[in-house]
């Protein structure tokens, strides 16, 4: 990048791909291409038992009871969509109320907000003190017998904190209200176990555990998937069509309509063999490490402020600002020492307001990153400041 060797931080945003992801995607397309479900011919019943062996792969990724609990989707905005729509038109009544928190990704919020416009419920908020930690104590208030579904992120993209998700859902169920994880930013780098966790939604994008764009993953308790209706109607969701009426398919197609997106979650398989195989134990521990180093680098620089500062385990990202500096030139100037860092305001404009600020900087990172990376880092951002404060 610029003629320098490229330093990736912004993995929050989408990881880069091992070679395995991108060679199984061309083989696929190269060497085994067709369709899934529908064809008897040798092809179509290969690219089929590959594509199913994804949701295994899943399943066990997440921990889950039954590969059926596992939907193919698009993304976790997809995700999140589909469950506000079709949990939102089996379950939600006028004056019901959702809960999100004030650290929310737009993609769960937005979803949520459509649903309690369509059905007459309340969207609540569950606040955080200035270091971007949950209030639990709020949170405990606000949930009552209203309350039919709580909507929180495992570890926030714009702060990095780590949520105490396991409690909360706990906590959610006490009150008879269901809970979905965001795990857009925790599948990636930390062990996942929708079972131990008892989350009865969980969802995370393809692209970000170095999948593919363009697919991503729902997963939800058999139980309740079972008595929510379908999200889009076509062709595999369904069991009998007549035009007088129609019945559909079982878990997990009756989610799944018209054809999958077959070389990515294809891609997605090998993007799981491959995170299992570095091991996310491995992950969590260097990413640990990384945000370690990092943060005791930066955090003595004049003027340079962390946003998100949860005392407890923090995510592998940092979010700054510099006094007198706006993010948009520091991630510039930074490019042209072939840095790459996220600027603006991470999808999450509430958590901005919050802070009364617009942007921040943000460096992620994942576990293909290197300390060296972060000195490299650390010194160009120091000459970057020198450069625009004289
Ligand atoms: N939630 C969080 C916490 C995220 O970080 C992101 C992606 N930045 C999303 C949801 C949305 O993911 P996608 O754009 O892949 O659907």
């Amino acid at each position: 990048m610029h003629g320098k060797p490229l330093v990736y931080f912004d993995s929050a945003a989408t990881a880069q791909k091992p070679s395995i992801v991108i060679q199984t995607i061309s083989d696929f397309y190269r060497d085994h291409y067709a369709t899934v479900h529908r064809a008897i011919y040798e092809l179509a019943i290969r690219a089929t038992e590959q594509y199913q062996q994804t949701r295994q792969k899943v399943q066990r990724f997440l921990h889950a009871k039954k590969r059926e609990e596992i939907i193919f989707t698009r993304g976790t905005t997809e995700s999140i969509n589909l469950v506000a729509y079709s949990f939102g038109k089996a379950f939600v009544k006028p004056g019901d109320e959702i809960l999100v928190s004030a650290m929310e990704h737009h993609s769960n919020i937005v979803p949520w907000q459509i649903l309690c416009e369509e059905r007459g419920a309340v969207l609540k908020v569950i606040p955080m003190n200035e270091k971007g930690e949950l209030l639990l104590d709020e949170y405990a208030h606000l949930l009552n017998k209203r309350t039919k579904l709580v909507a929180v992120n495992q570890i926030s993209n714009a702060l990095g904190t780590v949520n105490p998700i396991k409690k909360m859902i706990q906590m959610a169920h006490e009150k008879g209200a269901k809970f979905l994880v965001d795990g857009a930013q925790s599948a990636p780098h930390i062990p996942v176990d929708v079972q131990d966790l008892d989350a009865d939604f969980f969802v995370f994008s393809g692209h970000k555990v170095m999948g593919p764009t363009g697919i991503g993953i729902l997963y939800g308790k058999e139980e309740l998937l079972n008595q929510m209706p379908p999200y889009q109607g076509g062709g595999d969701m369904i069991e009998k069509v007549t035009f007088s009426h129609t019945t559909y398919n079982t878990l997990p197609f009756k989610f799944e309509a018209g054809t999958p997106m077959i070389a990515e979650i294809i891609g997605l398989g090998a993007a799981i063999d491959y995170m299992e195989q570095v091991g996310m134990e491995n992950i969590q521990q260097w990413e640990a490490e990384l945000l370690r180093y990092a943060t005791a680098q930066i955090k003595d620089i004049p003027g340079l402020h962390i946003v998100g500062q949860a005392a407890e385990k923090r995510g592998g990202l940092i979010s700054f600002i510099i006094d007198g500096i706006h993010p948009l030139d520091i991630g510039s100037l930074l490019d042209l020492h072939g840095i790459a860092i996220r600027t603006g305001h991470h999808c999450a404009q509430p958590v901005m307001d919050f802070f009364h600020i617009s942007s921040t900087a943000r460096a992620s990172f994942a576990f293909y990153n290197t300390k060296e990376e972060i000195d490299y880092f650390v010194s160009c951002l120091q000459e970057c400041i020198r450069k625009i404060k004289n």
